[in-house]
């Protein structure tokens, strides 16, 4: 509905209003006119009879009969030569009215208006007398007196009407500004957020027009709110995706975005911690206070590391405008990086030095002792220099070993390259326990071989190594007259290299890969010499191949490596 629409509605109802109006007054006026001419009929017929032409004093009865009336005048009129002459009259007004009566007198029983001699406006009614036709009786009334109940009815009608009409138009309005007006401004509202243009509507509030676009608002909507949900599905999958955990907090402290990652780091699924206050996740008093001091703008974004679970994750906070539409609120995004293994690779070299350091001065420090004490003649037997010098060469060797293993070692982290080809590791294994023959002879160890063929894609160098150290570590840290036994299977894809030897405590067991950790077994075992280095090179062949490495052994029964290719 239309403003225009309202006021013509408006304007008809109150022409039919007008119209029901006058129509009521114009039944009004004519039945009180009718009912003015049926008294003033009635007065005239009383007067006639009242009157006798005959005898003229009964003119005088009919004045004072009519005299106490206001509204009427009753007069006896007398035609004469030339003109007529009131003869009695119920108001005393004696005058000769000259030919202005013959209007009235001319048209018996006929309703006359004109202007009266004292200039009102009368209605006028005359009957001639039956006694004696040169005498008549006239009855008269002023018009206003005739028609002023009409004419109150219309002024005082019209009034209220006016009112009335006023009133109505005024509702019509109001209600129109409380209904449609709104409605138009939503659906405007509505357009815009659809990005549909807002002119649409033009100047006017048609109701139809208004519910067309609402029509075609909401199909808009309805894709926008599809688009909408797609892109929140795309931005879920990326950020589910990402191999870091990832979440947003709002400028009040909300949890707005949560990855899978994330959830995983703090145990809540994405549910449980959306709109949340960042602090439900337990990640230490440090943590919320780098987050507060982000979000109240104090603190510039330097990442610092926190541990979850036995892992280091380096967080990186971000500060952003979120709620996106208020750039004055500051929220956080924080980034969860991962960063265990390079943090322990840190200590490691840094450990490696210390150790490294340590172990080689010890047999260069032996060394110096020796070849001090023979320069200075201390040993004074030939037997006592020999001893020193044996033990010069042992520490050597044993520096020559160690600087060997560190070698491989910052080789193998140097990512040297692997040259690929088809091993057979039965073959391999058999060649390299021939080579240890002297010494396995040596400590009268046997040796059982379960062996079938094997083929392996790997690096010849690194997959020698693994097996000579193993096999080195099975006879040296063997018992007398032990056994070792190495078995392939090439259908399950391992092999194990076992010994009957000393055996590994359980406390151990989960260092022993570790850069230069030994196993103190000097009570069990003398003069097993080594750099503990040989178990960290394998461990880190197989990282670098893919291969996985487990031990598993028995204190003082022995110990069995299984290598999963
Ligand atoms: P090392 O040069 O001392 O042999 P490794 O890295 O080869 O260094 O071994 C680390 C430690 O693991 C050794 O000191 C030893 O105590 C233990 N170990 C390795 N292999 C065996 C085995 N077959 N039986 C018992 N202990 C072993």
């Amino acid at each position: 509905m239309t403003k225009k629409k309202v006021v013509l509605e408006a304007i008809v109802f109150c022409l039919v209003f007008l119209i029901l109006f006058f129509s009521a007054f114009l039944t009004f006026y004519l039945v009180s006119r009718q009912s003015m001419e049926e008294r003033i009929r009635s007065i005239s017929q009383v007067a006639e009879k009242i009157f006798d032409g005959d005898d003229l004093k009964t003119g005088e009865a009919v004045a004072d009969y009519f005299s106490d009336s206001s509204e009427y005048r009753v007069s006896i009129i007398q035609k004469e030569q030339g003109g007529y002459v009131i003869l009695y009259d119920s108001d005393d007004m004696l005058q000769s009215e000259g030919m202005a009566t013959e209007l009235e007198t001319g048209n018996i029983g006929k309703f006359v208006t004109r202007k009266s001699s004292y200039g009102y406006d009368m209605v006028y009614y005359a009957v001639r007398d039956d006694e004696n036709p040169d005498y008549f009786i006239r009855v008269a009334i002023s018009e206003s007196s005739a028609t002023r109940i009409s004419r109150n009815f219309l002024v005082y009608g019209s009034i209220v009407m006016a009112i009335l009409m006023g009133s109505y138009i005024v509702f019509k309005y109001r209600e129109y500004n409380r209904t449609v007006k709104p409605l138009k401004d939503q659906v405007e509202r509505l357009l815009f957020l659809a990005g549909q243009p807002v002119n649409k509507l033009g100047g006017g509030e048609d109701l139809a027009l208004i519910a067309d676009s609402i029509d075609e608002v909401s199909s808009e909507l309805d894709r926008k709110i599809t688009d909408l949900q797609n892109e929140r599905a795309k931005t879920k999958m990326i950020l589910d995706s990402m191999s870091q955990g990832f979440l947003a907090v709002s400028g009040n402290g909300q949890i707005v975005l949560f990855n899978k990652k994330a959830s995983e780091m703090f145990d809540y699924s994405e549910k449980d911690a959306l709109f949340k206050d960042y602090h439900i996740l337990s990640a230490g008093e440090a943590f919320s206070s780098r987050v507060e001091n982000c979000l109240l703008g104090r603190e510039e974004d330097i990442p610092f590391d926190i541990q979850l679970k036995g892992r280091t994750y380096q967080c990186n906070l971000m500060a952003m405008a979120y709620p996106w539409f208020d750039q004055t609120r500051r929220g956080v995004v924080i980034l969860f990086l991962d960063v265990t293994e390079e943090r322990s690779l840190v200590k490691i070299k840094t450990d490696f030095f210390a150790n490294a350091s340590h172990e080689l001065k010890t047999p260069l420090t032996s060394i110096l002792g020796y070849q001090e004490m023979l320069e200075n003649g201390i040993f004074t037997t030939d037997a006592e220099k020999a001893e020193a010098i044996h033990m010069t060469i042992k520490e050597a060797k044993k520096m020559r070993e160690m600087l060997s293993d560190m070698l491989s070692l910052s080789r193998l982290e140097n990512g040297k390259e692997r040259k690929l080809e088809d091993v057979e590791i039965s073959s391999l294994i058999r060649s390299l326990v021939a080579d240890m023959q002297p010494k396995l002879r040596e400590n009268r160890i046997s040796v059982d071989l379960k062996l079938e063929e094997y083929h392996l894609m790997t690096d010849r160098g690194d997959i020698e190594k693994v097996f000579s150290n193993l096999i080195d570590n099975a006879i040296k840290y063997n018992k007398k007259n032990g056994m070792i036994a190495i078995e392939t299977n090439a259908c399950e894809r391992y092999i194990t290299v076992s010994d009957t030897g000393i055996g590994i405590k359980e406390e151990h067991l989960s260092r022993i890969f570790e850069r230069f950790y030994r196993v103190d077994n000097s009570k069990t075992l003398k003069n097993v010499e080594g750099t503990g280095l040989g178990l960290a090179i394998i461990k880190h062949i197989c990282q670098r191949h893919g291969y996985h490495i487990e031990v598993r052994s028995v204190y003082g029964q022995g110990t069995t490596f299984i290598l999963r290719t």
